[in-house]
């Protein structure tokens, strides 16, 4: 499947859509979700055309790869949740309810986020 150039996450990154860029470098940008799940929700995207966690994995380049986990534990720090902890979630493909198809780390904080998965 060919990227969707018009994935609501690439307009974020054409800046076609305003968002509240709360990082960003060349490697990815992160931004609150609009329907926070925890009080602290943000989203953390590559800046490169990456459907999935897979196509990212599979087509990155190791500095894409490095640069955007080396982006992920500075927003935790930037944040101040690294020593209180945080929790990250990347969706990937339908049997995860992935609803936009741009790669992206959902990061939670703020609270106790209780168990992984509703059992
Ligand atoms: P997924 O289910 O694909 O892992 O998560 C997509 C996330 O994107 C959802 O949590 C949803 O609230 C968020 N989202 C969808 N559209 C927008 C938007 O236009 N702006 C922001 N900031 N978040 C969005």
């Amino acid at each position: 499947m060919a990227y969707d150039q018009d994935n609501i996450f690439a307009k974020i990154l054409r800046g076609e859509i305003p968002v509240e860029k709360i990082y960003e470098d060349g490697f990815a940008i992160a931004f609150p979700d609009i329907d926070p799940q925890a009080p602290t929700h943000v989203l953390i995207i590559p800046t490169g055309p990456y459907e999935s966690l897979d196509d990212f994995a599979k087509n990155g380049t190791v500095a894409e790869i490095a640069g955007f986990w080396r982006a992920v534990g500075a927003i935790g720090r930037q944040l101040g949740v690294d020593e209180t902890g945080y929790r990250t979630l990347a969706n990937t493909g339908p049997d995860a309810h992935q609803e936009v198809m741009h790669f992206h780390v959902h990061l939670f904080a703020g609270k106790k986020l209780g168990p992984m998965l509703v059992r």
